[in-house]
Parts: C-alpha cells; structure tokens; sequence
C-alpha cells in the first residue's frame, strides 16, 4: 500500500515546481541540469530552509518509515527496483552540518536502511550517493545493484532507465518487506531505548508485551510529540493497554491501525501521519509476535537480554 501514491506533479505554478522537485523523483533528477544555484536568491531559499518543499510539508513525500534521525522514501517510479531514498528529519545542506549525535543518528539510519534493502532486495551489491543539487536538505540514494542489470559496472543513470522496473503489485510487495524488515529490526533497538527511558528494565514477558507496545507508541507512533518531554512518559499508557486488549483479541495489523487512526481523529484532530501510524501498527503486531515467541523459547527476560 502506498498511501501517497506517486508523484508526477505536472503544474505549473511556483509551489508545484517546488513539488515536482521533491524527493521523490530526485534520483530522476539529480543528474539532469537542475543545479539551482544558478539562481542565487532562489538557491538562498533552499539552502537556509525557508523554500525547502520537505521543511515546508514537514516530511517528505511517500515517506513509508520514521527512523531515528531520518524519514525513509520509497516510491513505484524509481530508477531501480527497491531503490529508497532516505531523508534527513534536521535541515542540513552538508553532512558536516550535522551536529556530530545527529550525524551519527542518521548514519545508524544509513546502516539499518542498507541492511535491510540488501536482505529484501537481494541486491548483488548497493550503490549510495549524496547529491542535493535541485534540493539541498541532506538525502541519501540506495540503489540495489543486481546481476546483469543494465548498467554494468557503471552507476545508474537515472535518464536511461526502462520504466518500469517493478512488475505489477511488485513494489507494494518490497515496500512492504521494508517496513517489516525495519521494524524487526527495532526490535533491538527498542532494547537500546530501555536503558534511555529507565524503570522498564523489568518487564517479564507478559508485562514486555505492554512494555513493547508503549515502546512503540511513544517512540513511532507519537502524534502529540511527547518523547523525551519530562513527567509525560505515561501520556499513551492507557491507549497502550486498550491495544494490548485489541491484540489479545487476535487484532490484525488493519484493526490496530484503524484503533490509532481513531484515536487520532477523535482527540487528536486527526491523523496526520497515517503511513507512521500504520509503521506503528505494523510494529506492534510483529513486537507481540515477538513476545509470543520468546515466551515459547523461555528466553532470558529483557533486562537480561539487554545487558
Ligand atoms: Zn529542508
């Protein structure tokens, strides 16, 4: 599912050109001659963020994954199968304008998205490339490289790709496989986070499947923007427990997702994120799971996982 759908913006008015530049089609566009510093005043806009369309719009287009200090964005009319583009969540034009805990956030990022692209993908060998000439708010390109692709031993050119390069209901298959792959993935870092959040060291496995969906709610789902705010650590605890009664029920990802999504528009004044929401919802089935199956192993408890 690709709630944002594609992006072939063809207005012409000034916002739609800022729109037709967006990510989403950047990889097509980063090697054409777009160079906006051409325009100094214009180039200004973007460069100190006031024109920037991702800071504008808050978040990039088709984003499928909220990540530490990165949205990552995928979309169907891509230069390559599986190809992501991950976007920095802080306006920078370099990387070195990053503060260093920022950069280092965002290269986690980098390792995860990698991971993960080459394990759904199973691309022969991954190509990054940082550009940022027709939108200078900092983004990296994944470009799984596969056996006798059609670029040889040469980068991608994004001009002379064969569209398309996903076969009918292909993309929401590896979208789809991302964002699980992703939020497998969090599983572990969900453990890093308790030492970070303390007082959850303890969970025992029934009490780890609240422990992980308030985990999940705070630190993906978060539509209010509480994490880390002193004294409001409990702010989704009582939607957490209402959740886990769902999950108990034998709710699917859809219902939980339509549970938050509710939530949302009634106290909320609406879901402003739904493909965060649905990453949320999608992490709290497979962390159940999860809980589930480390109660039939009898793993170690989490504090001890962790330590
Ligand atoms: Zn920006």
């Amino acid at each position: 599912m690709n709630p944002y759908g594609k992006h072939r913006n063809n207005g012409d008015s000034g916002s739609d050109i800022m729109a037709n530049q967006e990510i989403c089609d950047l990889a097509n566009r980063e090697h054409f001659d777009l160079s906006k510093w051409n325009d100094p005043i214009a180039w200004q806009g973007l460069l100190d963020g006031s024109t920037c369309p991702i800071c504008i719009r808050k978040q990039p287009l088709d984003a499928i994954a909220t990540l530490e200090a990165s949205w990552v964005t995928m979309q169907e009319d891509a230069p390559v199968r599986g190809y992501v583009c991950l976007v920095s969540q802080t306006h920078a034009v370099e990387l070195h304008d990053l503060l260093e805990e920022t950069a280092l956030a965002f290269m986690r990022d980098v390792q995860r998205v990698s991971k993960v692209i080459a394990s759904v993908t199973g691309a022969v060998k991954l190509n990054y490339e940082i550009h940022g000439n027709s939108i200078p708010h900092l983004h990296m390109h994944f470009f799984p490289r596969y056996v006798r692709d059609q670029f040889g031993g040469l980068p991608i050119d994004p001009r002379a790709v064969i569209q398309p390069v996903y076969a009918p209901g292909e993309f929401e298959g590896i979208q789809d496989a991302v964002v699980a792959a992703l939020a497998q993935d969090d599983r572990h870092a969900f453990f890093r986070h308790y030492g970070y959040l303390g007082g959850l060291r303890d969970w025992r496995p029934f009490a780890s499947e609240l422990g992980h969906i308030r985990m999940i709610l705070l630190t993906i789902w978060d539509p209010v923007g509480i994490l880390g705010a002193d004294g409001a650590m409990d702010e989704y605890d009582s939607y957490a427990e209402a959740v886990l009664e769902l999950i108990h029920g034998g709710a699917d990802v859809d219902q939980v997702e339509n549970h938050l999504v509710n939530i949302e528009n009634e106290l909320m004044g609406g879901c402003k994120k739904p493909v965060v929401t649905r990453f949320a919802a999608q992490r709290i089935v497979l962390a159940y799971k999860f809980s589930q199956q480390m109660k039939e192993a009898d793993l170690p408890s989490l504090s001890e996982e962790n330590s």
